[in-house]
């Protein structure tokens, strides 16, 4: 009977773990991405943050060799954020005033509701829901 050579089979070994270990992690990693949606933004965030402020050349040269990236995706975020604020700002204000009532709960029964805003140029339009009806909401639109 042959058997396999002790070093083939411990590199087998090894890398079926490997692999397996890394399918898993990737698995957790997306159940965790799509469970924590706006920690994940918020980490990428800061990750990509940190990456700017640590390599501020390699950032202006890909800037430099992508300009018209980095303008779409600067002016893409201003314009979604600016309005996405100001929406905010606005509906935080009519609450306060008393214009807009903010209700207890979710229509599921979850209390403490967040703000959904399904157009920010509309900010008083808004849903009212927990966040786990936010999230699912979300996740729907995509
Ligand atoms: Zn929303
Ligand atoms: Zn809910």
């Amino acid at each position: 009977m042959k058997r396999p050579k002790a070093a083939e089979a411990g590199n087998l070994g090894m890398n079926n773990i490997t692999v397996d270990q890394r399918e898993k992690a990737r698995g957790r990693q997306q159940r965790w991405r799509a469970a924590h949606p706006k920690e994940y933004v918020a980490l990428h965030r800061e990750a990509s943050r940190k990456w700017k402020k640590a390599n501020p050349e390699k950032h202006r040269e890909w800037c430099r060799l992508h300009p018209d990236k980095h303008r779409t995706s600067v002016r893409k975020w201003m314009e979604k954020n600016t309005e996405k604020a100001a929406a905010h700002t606005i509906l935080n204000d009519a609450v306060k005033a008393g214009r807009i009532t903010r209700p207890d709960t979710c229509p599921c029964g979850n209390q403490n509701p967040e703000a959904h805003h399904s157009d920010y140029s509309k900010p008083l339009m808004v849903y009212w829901l927990c966040s786990e009806c936010h999230k699912k909401l979300h996740r729907k639109d995509g």
